[in-house]
């Protein structure tokens, strides 16, 4: 059927400023594309048509090249190759496209969103194939498969069901709040679109009861949040833009489609040398600029490394920086206590001393994560003896299984240890460490230049 929603049938691009997702367009993407990675806040009418705004019900998301992405507000929706199909599927792929129905398959609205197979050669809806005609619910986030249960190319997002969180009105205007993405120290993450372009962000909410925020002003908060807006850097996910309400923070950070460096260690168990290596240089030139920015992390491990792609090498992104200066220096000292593997020694005599708890505690992250990139584990275990993992951290016990390390080069162990160094003023810093023989790859930084080309 056509649509008539002022919104619906907007083929645009879901773009995520080169995170990821993919950038294809539909034919009637041009008009709004340009909005796509600008951070500033929008209007409420952000088509600037004067026309109000009908919020949808749903979202389609593309997986594959080619597909656009396109917002559902209309009670029904075709989709195949025909023109008259309210989404026309693309013919870049011409084996593909001789696989797909005039009408290949509708979603629609009947109180929950329904979808229904028109095809030839089967819809795939999560994996299974539906039968024809019949009418089926759709699940928020379910991928949806053509002509093979493997090749997936669209994501439904159901909007209807999101709403009962605090979000802030100025916020709700401009973003469409998706689903969960997880639950970290700090609060919930959200997936979001962005009204009218349909960028992809994580909104992080930070409940201000679970923190000493009451000590914070709120002038200080977005005065820290302008600043953190300033940074931008390929290595790292960028700060949007910040707001409060009574209950909550709203911190805006650019979507990172890969999940965290933590999960993907933990599908390889190890990462060989030369993965390793690419991983960590990245790492490291993101903290060398948010270090030379004046910004020390504070909270640096494995899950606050996203990747911003699926793909085998991906481009790497440091994110959660400047947390400190948006949630006050208490709260996270009180919650960091829950990433004691990355804690810096100095930071446990913190109340003896304040010297040298500087930029040398992301140094000592840095150590860790490269330790456990290598090796699989984090080098401060339990040990048998009852010693804690804190009296590991403070007197260094830093493990090196000779079993796991023998095939480890020198010069990776090397600068493990120069990075785990108990004195914080002896402390590899970043620059040294980009420096270190082995992370003098020519090929490696030529990689690593491409991907933040783009
Ligand atoms: P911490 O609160 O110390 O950062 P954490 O990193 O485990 O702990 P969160 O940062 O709150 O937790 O993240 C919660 C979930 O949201 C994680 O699964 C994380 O991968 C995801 N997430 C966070 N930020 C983004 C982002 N910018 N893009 C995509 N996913 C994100
Ligand atoms: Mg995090």
């Amino acid at each position: 059927m056509a649509s008539s929603g002022s919104s619906a049938g907007t083929g645009t691009g879901t773009g995520s400023s080169g995170t990821g997702g993919s950038a294809a367009t539909g034919s009637s993407a041009d008009t709004v594309s340009t909005q796509r990675t600008e951070p500033e806040c929008e209007s409420q009418d952000s088509r600037g048509d004067g026309e109000a705004r009908v919020a949808p019900w749903g979202i389609i998301i593309p997986i594959t090249e080619g597909f656009h992405s396109m917002e559902l507000v209309n009670t029904e929706y075709s989709f195949g190759r025909d023109f008259n199909c309210d989404y026309i599927f693309p013919d870049n792929d011409a084996q593909r496209y001789r696989t797909y129905s005039s009408r290949h398959f509708h979603i629609f609205l009947n109180g929950d969103p329904f979808i229904q197979d028109d095809s030839m050669n089967g819809t795939y809806m999560n994996g299974n194939l539906l039968s024809r005609d019949e009418k089926v619910v759709l699940p928020n986030y379910a991928t949806i498969a053509l002509g093979g249960a493997e090749h997936h190319v669209l994501t439904f997002c159901n909007l209807m069901h999101q709403d009962g969180h605090k979000f802030p009105d100025g916020l709700r205007d401009r973003y469409m709040i998706a689903k969960e993405l997880g639950t970290g120290v700090f609060g919930r993450v959200f997936l979001a679109f962005r009204v009218g372009s349909l960028e992809r962000v994580a909104i992080k909410m930070i409940p201000k009861q679970d923190l000493a925020l009451q000590e914070v002003p709120t002038t200080n908060v977005k005065a820290e949040a302008e600043i953190l807006q300033q940074l931008v850097h390929p290595g790292i996910v960028r700060f949007l833009e910040a707001c409060d309400s009574e209950e909550a923070f709203f911190i805006v950070l650019e979507y990172a489609d890969g999940g965290e460096l933590s999960q993907w260690l933990k599908r390889r168990r190890v990462l060989c040398e030369k993965t390793s290596k690419f991983v960590f240089y990245q790492i490291v030139l993101a903290v060398h600029y948010l270090n030379e920015q004046g910004v020390i992390h504070r909270d640096l491990k494995l899950q606050n490394v996203l990747l911003a792609s699926t793909d085998e090498e991906p481009l790497v992104k440091v994110t959660d920086f400047g947390l400190a200066r948006i949630a006050g220096e208490q709260s996270v000292a009180r919650t960091l206590c829950g990433t004691l593997h990355y804690l810096a020694p100095e930071v446990f005599d913190v109340g003896k001393s304040r010297a040298g708890y500087g930029k040398a505690v992301d140094c000592w992250a840095l150590g860790v994560i490269l330790f456990w990139c290598l090796s699989g584990r984090s080098p401060f275990v339990e040990c048998p003896a009852g010693t804690s993992m804190a009296e590991q951290i403070r007197s260094r016990r830093v493990v090196f299984d000779p079993q796991v390390w023998a095939t480890i080069s020198q010069s990776a162990r090397d600068l493990v240890t120069h990075l785990l160094t108990v004195d914080p003023s002896r402390r590899c810093t970043t620059q040294q460490a980009l420096q270190h023989p082995w992370l003098q790859d020519p090929e490696m930084k030529m990689k690593v230049q491409r991907l933040w080309e783009g």
